[in-house]
């Protein structure tokens, strides 16, 4: 393997830690960030999120308050509990976990939490600001693949960069990001023809097709950097990325494992986004 491996685990730790150097800054100052994670339903995957959500809050300093909803909850009652948590003085972030159950209107929850603790970044509000390229809050994820380019010291500006996949929580705020920073984006999709051409012309590949193993090493431009966000699990449990991580790993200059990349660092930009919204209060 010539790549260098961008750790994950080890960059998320580090915005862990700043992230509780913050909260103790604010906590001297009589304010502890408090982030509501609302769960619907008892989806054991969701639930595992959540519950290791609630917990590095807890680690990082900030107040984690748990409401977990019988699935047969109605979505005016979902609704009622948004609104209250946006009155709450002592949450600063909101986080409904999605998939909701079919019965309930995503768009109505998300468009009911507050802009001001909408962490996700998943309000219209925070999308049309990203999209202005004035971003508030942004999607977590998008957030820590920016932050491991920046690991990776990736020159972004004049950058030719591809996005593989248009979800509204990875893909399509990846490419704002991107373009925010000046890279050539491309973005691309189930649609795309020649996607082997497509992605040989990058110097940044963001791998979120959630397809395993679907970009080919060969395709990667030799020199690249490699971003893989695709969590598939194989036949035998193992989980592995979008990205064919050996092949990939021969010619790229730095790769993200799978896993061990990208999925560490989306909880440690939840943290921060949440005493982000929590610093904005005081000021
Ligand atoms: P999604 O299913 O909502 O979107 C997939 C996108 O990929 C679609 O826009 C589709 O057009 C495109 N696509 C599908 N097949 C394609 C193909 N053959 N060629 C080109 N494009 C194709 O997925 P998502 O929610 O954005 O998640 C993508 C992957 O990232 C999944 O594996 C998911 O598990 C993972 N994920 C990881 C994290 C993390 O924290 N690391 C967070 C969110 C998602």
């Amino acid at each position: 393997m010539t790549a260098r491996l961008l750790d994950g685990k080890a960059v998320a730790a580090r915005v862990r830690g700043e992230v509780l150097a913050r909260t103790v800054a604010l906590a001297a100052r009589g304010l502890v960030p408090g982030l509501a994670v609302v769960l619907v339903g008892e989806d054991p995957a969701s639930a595992v999120y959540v519950r290791s959500k609630a917990k590095a809050a807890r680690e990082c300093g900030v107040a984690a308050f748990d409401y977990t909803l019988p699935k047969e909850i109605s979505e005016a009652e979902l609704l009622t509990l948004v609104r209250s948590l946006n009155d709450d003085p002592t949450v600063h972030g909101i986080l409904v976990q999605l998939p909701l159950p079919s019965h309930i209107r995503t768009r109505k929850v998300i468009e009911a939490i507050s802009p001001e603790k909408d962490v996700d970044g998943f309000h219209p509000l925070n999308v049309g600001l990203l999209a202005q390229g004035t971003p508030r809050f942004v999607p977590c994820t998008p957030l820590g693949c920016m932050t491991l380019l920046a690991e990776a010291g990736a020159e972004l500006a004049g950058a030719r960069a591809i996005v593989i996949g248009r979800s509204n929580i990875v893909g399509k705020p990846m490419a704002a990001l991107l373009t925010a920073r000046d890279a050539t984006v491309t973005l691309a999709h189930s649609r795309t023809r020649d996607l082997a051409g497509e992605i040989l012309r990058a110097d940044v590949i963001v791998a979120a097709l959630g397809r395993a193993e679907a970009i080919r090493g060969e395709w990667i431009k030799p020199g690249a950097i490699v971003i893989d966000v695709g969590i598939n699990r194989t036949a035998e449990g193992k989980l592995i990325g979008d990205v064919e991580f050996a092949a990939a790993a021969e010619r790229a200059s730095a790769i993200t494992p799978v896993p061990g990349g990208v999925g560490p660092m989306t909880i440690a930009m939840l943290l921060a986004n949440t005493v982000d919204a929590a610093a904005s209060v005081t000021v």
